[in-house]
């Protein structure tokens, strides 16, 4: 009888023309010979890619053939989807992205017809001291004083503008204006999907002399424009157990707790799959079978059915637990 234990996956990284080398430099991610490394799919199940099992007897199966074969244990009480609901990356920003916009459920229904929509959540791992963010609009900012900004090239005055520090949170709702700047690297933990309307690029072209795709016209009606500034979020003390944690977010589409610790601590499962994320220091993580070493940048899936695992941290460690519900 094979059961599940806790999960390496491959990550898959992502060429794009604002990242950097901080993957590998902060995380420890193997990069290649360029500049640009600026995501770091750690756990998917897109029509981009799907996560590769690394570790244990499942080695080289892909996470949507456990999802298949083995649904209650991966999945517990969210067995019976067809695909894994979360999408969990690391983003080095070099440069700034585009400024961009994501659907929600219902909007994203009418452009694809694989993806949902995309509510964000980001956890700052490291940040300049000049670095700016992008989050919201400014307040009164409406769909004409936008779409007027856009024609005459002065968006960038709409935006509510600031810098983050490591450690903070940002939720990031569909519909909301954002875009990172430069000196950003972060975990993103989003909905299973990579539907992006680009705004406005900073006039930036490519090697060949060529501008990216705008997409004005869904980005103006995916925008929810009540929406106002989105500043960081306040994290609440809670016990989840016997343990003390921050809850960093509940919303609809998943819940994120972030755990501070220079001592062991047990995480009892509840029945549903955990997704951990290693943002600080270094530990052995053990469950009922198998004990493994995670070091910063290391993310790891805790299948329904292992009831509980346990963090012996070798340096003080600030690890991220994403839940479903
Ligand atoms: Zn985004």
């Amino acid at each position: 009888m094979n059961s599940l234990q806790p999960i390496s996956l491959q990550p898959w990284l992502r060429r794009i023309c604002w990242g950097g080398r901080r993957l590998q430099t902060v995380l420890g991610k193997q990069l290649g010979e360029f500049q640009d490394y600026a995501e770091s799919w750690e756990v998917a199940d897109h029509t981009e890619t799907i996560s590769t099992v690394s570790n244990g007897p499942f080695k080289g199966s892909s996470l949507r053939d456990l999802l298949q074969r083995f649904p209650s244990e991966l999945l517990g009480r969210h067995a019976g989807t067809a695909q894994f609901p979360l999408l969990v990356k690391f983003l080095d920003a070099n440069e700034w992205l585009s400024l961009q916009v994501h659907p929600n459920d219902k909007q994203a229904a009418a452009y694809s017809d694989t993806d949902r929509g995309k509510t964000e959540f980001w956890v700052i791992l490291d940040a300049e001291p000049d670095n700016q963010i992008c989050c919201g609009l400014l307040p009164g900012v409406d769909r004409r004083t936008f779409a007027d900004a856009i024609a005459a090239g002065n968006v960038s005055e709409l935006l509510h503008r600031y810098s983050v520090s490591p450690g903070d949170c940002i939720y990031v709702p569909a519909g909301t204006v954002h875009a990172l700047g430069p000196g950003i690297l972060l975990a993103e933990i989003q909905q299973q999907s990579n539907l992006t309307f680009r705004i406005h690029d900073w006039n930036r072209v490519d090697l060949q002399g060529q501008p990216r795709q705008l997409h004005i016209p869904q980005a103006l009606d995916c925008i929810d424009f009540e929406r106002g500034p989105v500043k960081p979020l306040q994290p609440q003390a809670e016990m989840n157990g016997e343990t003390p944690c921050e809850q960093l977010l509940r919303c609809e589409y998943f819940r994120i707790r972030r755990y501070s610790t220079a001592t062991t601590i047990s995480i009892r499962n509840d029945d549903q799959c955990r997704i951990l994320m290693l943002l600080e220091g270094q530990a052995g993580l053990e469950s009922a079978d198998s004990i493994s070493h995670l070091c910063r940048g290391t993310t790891v899936l805790i299948p329904a059915c292992c009831s509980q695992v346990h963090l012996h941290p070798t340096q003080h460690c600030t690890l991220l637990d994403i839940t479903i519900d």
